[in-house]
């Protein structure tokens, strides 16, 4: 199964871009390794508008946004995950909307800290963030000729929910399947055994398009999912080649796998390998003493 990464994308910023029928996206100004051309926030509806992720705290952005709707209300603000490029601009925006927050739930990690574990990711994490509305798996959200479901698809954070605009195939996918890349699951605020399951979760159901919380739209959703699991079982068994190579620690791993790997990307290479490890530990595939963390000793089953 050959996964291929879709780099083309015209980020536009700060201008809504129509990218299917009643669905406009604005790219922030917020570009990086790990936000690609930058944070995608869309706009559901054409009467009463829905804003998905709106984004950093960011003036331009912020701007950009009320210039859209054009003085229709904004009856809610859906988030994704609450990781900084998605959420920061959600108390903003509901100040100068009055919109309703919704989200799966404050930011958390996917398993508790452990006794002396610093989370490297606290950094990236938005903890002001509440919503006013947290959303159980499944529960709809609805406008002027619009439903949004909260699919729950935790992985790349453990909050992490999807958005199906309900009766039009379509699904705004956010950090968990993107065209341009793959998920950053690092622990402890992710974890790889839910991000694959969540993989499943999409699989099961039949939208035809998804769209991304970064990047262009990904047009063959089933296929490209296929395509992202198989690319982590090829990482899995890299790892558990290189624990029968006599590899114990994870920095061993990442520089035999990571060869080709863009530098400035080792750190989240690293929490990926550890993500993994936990994954295999826990189905008694690799063996450690204790927990897993990043530092542990890791032997082949
Ligand atoms: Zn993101």
């Amino acid at each position: 199964m050959s996964l291929d990464f879709d780099m083309t994308f015209d980020p536009a910023y700060g201008e809504a871009v129509v990218v299917a029928p009643g669905v406009r996206r604005i790219t922030v100004n917020n570009p990086g390794p790990f936000t690609f051309h930058g944070t995608n926030t869309y706009l559901v509806g054409s009467d009463t508008l829905a804003v998905i992720d709106p984004g950093p705290d960011d003036d331009a952005h912020m701007a950009a946004i009320l210039r859209a709707t054009q003085g229709r209300p904004v009856s809610h603000i859906l988030v994704s995950h609450t990781h900084r490029d998605h959420s920061p601009l959600t108390r903003r925006l509901k100040a100068e909307t009055g919109a309703v927050v919704c989200a799966e739930g404050p930011h958390r990690a996917a398993r508790p800290l452990r006794i002396g574990e610093v989370n490297p990711l606290d950094a990236s994490a938005d903890f002001d963030f509440a919503p006013d509305l947290a959303l159980s798996d499944g529960a709809v959200v609805a406008g002027d000729g619009w439903a949004l479901r909260a699919v729950h698809t935790p992985g790349h954070a453990a909050n992490h929910v999807c958005f199906a605009l309900e009766g039009t195939g379509l699904l705004f996918s956010a950090d968990h399947v993107m065209a341009w890349s793959t998920s950053i699951v690092a622990p402890p605020d992710g974890a790889m055994s839910d991000y694959m399951a969540s993989l499943d979760r999409l699989l099961d159901r039949d939208d035809r398009l998804f769209l991304p919380g970064h990047g262009g739209l990904v047009t063959a959703p089933q296929a490209f999912i296929r395509g992202l699991k198989a690319h982590r079982k090829m990482r899995e068994r890299a790892i558990l080649e290189r624990l029968r190579q006599g590899d114990r620690l994870i920095p061993d791993m990442v520089r035999a796998i990571y060869r080709e790997t863009d530098p400035r990307l080792h750190g989240a290479a690293g929490l990926s390998v550890l993500a993994h490890l936990e994954d295999l530990v826990g189905r008694g595939a690799a063996v450690t003493s204790g927990e897993p963390s990043f530092e542990s000793e890791y032997r082949p089953a």
